[in-house]
């Protein structure tokens, strides 16, 4: 790749590169882990990206922007920049207006933006390692050079939080930095920020040179979207607007990115917590993990640990001076803790994670009680997918199922194992099942559809489920398999669970049926007053 640009056998020219340039590396995926180390891919859990473990919820109803897929979404990008000014400036206590607002395809975007803007041959870039690895990468496309000295420099860049150090440089110094350098821009990349950094935006006015990039990919779940967005002093904004492609961000990614901007729904709070879990439990095991402001850990060492992880399928971010690993929800967290020798410590909430392979299916899946109905579901069967995320939803839990079955075979197996494991999932998640309401119950109607659910959630297994089906299949899945699964889920639940759904529409039937079952089980699995109510004294 680097050196004189010719292609290998001939071809277009491309501009040299130096020899130390080397392209972006991604961790490697779940599939070559899976195969370097002869696992199936649900036993990979990747801890590598510095993204949530669950997708960010779209706000806003898709409908509209689907309507207009032939046209380009409007590339002065006017509601995204003001709902970005909006939240960056109370977020910073600071008049930020929307002029002052550029939108990228996801920081990454803006971060070679920048480069172009103000890096050219004969120009250097100051990068203090480690960091991120794009900086280096586009000084380098940009022809410039490299470097840590800041004398000099024509830009500066720097990671507030550091990533991946997750250190924390106080605003003031970079204002100072910035001050020094009134020739140089300043990028400052606060793509962790909401994890506990401190940010430049209120001296965005007083430094011109300062430039601010914040991303939707981090805090907010977004990173499929690619929306990020650099903020700076008016005239500085100008610079890149002028400089950046036509429309870089698709309408729905821009429309969604703005509606959340608006009224962010993140769940940092819990992540910062769940960080600092897993902190704990490193420092008692003896390993070095410095503080952190971001949603992963910093582990410094120079032994091989990221290889021992990875043959237990654990990706983690290798650095020189150490690893890297994303938080993902505790019980997935723990997996990780064992497999380094740390003892983990209490959950913070009901939560479960099973791993599970046989011959017919392997799976994974996470099961949160405390959620907030946000899923992540691939079983290969859509349907099963759909079915899945809607009993999520209306039951409130954060649900991570990921399996592979035999569907070659037909969708039997992994329908009755996913909903066993399910059930399974909620019967350790449960723990003791003390302080719980216990019992649920809803009628869900839809449409010409009708579906009752009822659950206690004493240990008494026992199922009663009539889905009065017209047809055979929806989708990929045949309909006959349902009742049995529900009665898988329930036996490994452990639980009693009755489930009636009839209408003319067999999708609205078991539509209905598993929103009736989620409501059920919301009230049920909430606290209760006291311990499980039973009037024989034990459960
Ligand atoms: N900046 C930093 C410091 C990052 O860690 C990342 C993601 N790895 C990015 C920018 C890229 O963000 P985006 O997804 O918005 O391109």
């Amino acid at each position: 790749m680097p050196g004189s640009g010719a292609a290998l056998g001939g071809g277009p020219r491309a501009v040299p590169l130096p020899e130390e340039y080397t392209p972006y590396v991604w961790a490697a995926t779940v599939a070559e882990v899976a195969a370097r180390h002869g696992l199936d891919p649900v036993q990979v859990l990747k801890f590598d990206q510095n993204v949530p473990p669950l997708p960010g919820v779209a706000q806003v109803p898709l409908a509209e922007s689907f309507a207009t897929l032939n046209q380009y979404p409007p590339g002065a990008y006017r509601d995204l920049r003001e709902a970005a000014a909006a939240y960056v400036g109370r977020d910073s206590d600071s008049e930020v207006g929307w002029e002052q607002v550029v939108i990228g395809a996801g920081a990454d975007d803006l971060i070679l933006l920048c480069a172009r803007t103000f890096l050219a041959p004969g120009r250097s870039a100051s990068i203090i390692p480690p960091t991120y690895s794009l900086y280096r990468i586009a000084t380098l496309l940009a022809g410039a050079q490299a470097s840590v000295e800041t004398e000099g420099a024509s830009l500066l860049w720097r990671c507030n939080p550091g990533n991946p150090t997750g250190v924390v440089t106080p605003a003031a110094e970079l204002v100072e930095l910035a001050r020094r350098h009134p020739e140089a821009a300043v990028v400052v990349d606060e793509a962790y920020v909401e994890y506990g950094g401190e940010t430049v935006v209120p001296w965005l006015d007083e430094c011109p040179n300062l430039i601010v990039l914040r991303t939707m990919s981090k805090a907010f779940g977004y990173a499929a979207l690619r929306v990020g967005f650099a903020v700076a002093a008016p005239a500085t904004a100008a610079l890149l607007e002028a400089r950046r492609a036509p429309a870089p961000v698709s309408a729905p990614s821009a429309r969604i990115a703005a509606a959340a901007l608006r009224d962010p729904r993140c769940d940092v709070a819990a992540e910062i917590a769940e960080r600092e879990r897993v902190r704990a439990s490193l420092a008692a095991a003896g390993f070095d993990v410095p503080p952190v402001a971001g949603n992963f850990v910093w582990l410094r060492t120079d032994d091989d640990l990221d290889e021992r992880l990875e043959a237990q399928g654990i990706i983690v971010r290798r650095f020189p001076e150490g690893i890297r690993v994303t938080l993902r929800r505790p019980t997935e967290n723990d997996v990780f803790l064992r497999a380094l020798g740390a003892a983990p410590g209490p959950l913070p909430g009901r939560e479960a994670t099973l791993i599970r392979t046989s011959t017919e299916t392997a799976l994974r899946i996470t099961l949160s009680l405390e959620g907030s109905g946000r899923s992540h579901v691939a079983t290969g069967i859509g349907f099963l997918d759909h079915l899945l995320t809607l009993l999520a939803f209306h039951a409130g839990f954060d649900l991570d199922c990921v399996a592979g079955g035999d569907v070659d075979v037909d969708e039997h197996h992994t329908v009755e194992d996913v909903l066993a494991a399910f059930g399974s999932a909620l019967q350790h998640a449960l723990g003791a099942r003390e302080g719980i309401a216990r019992y649920g119950s809803a009628v869900v109607p839809m449409d010409e559809a009708r579906a009752t659910a009822a659950v206690d959630l004493v240990r008494r297994a026992h199922a009663e489920i009539s889905l009065a089906f017209t047809g055979e299949r929806v989708g990929g899945l045949a309909l006959s398999l349902l009742p049995h699964a529900l009665e898988r889920f329930t036996m490994e639940a452990g639980c009693t669970v009755h489930v009636e759904s009839a209408g003319a529409d067999d999708h609205h039937i078991a539509e209905a049926a598993f929103k009736a079952l989620g409501q059920a089980l919301r009230q049920a699995v909430a606290p209760g007053d006291g311990g499980i109510r039973s009037t024989k004294g034990i459960a």
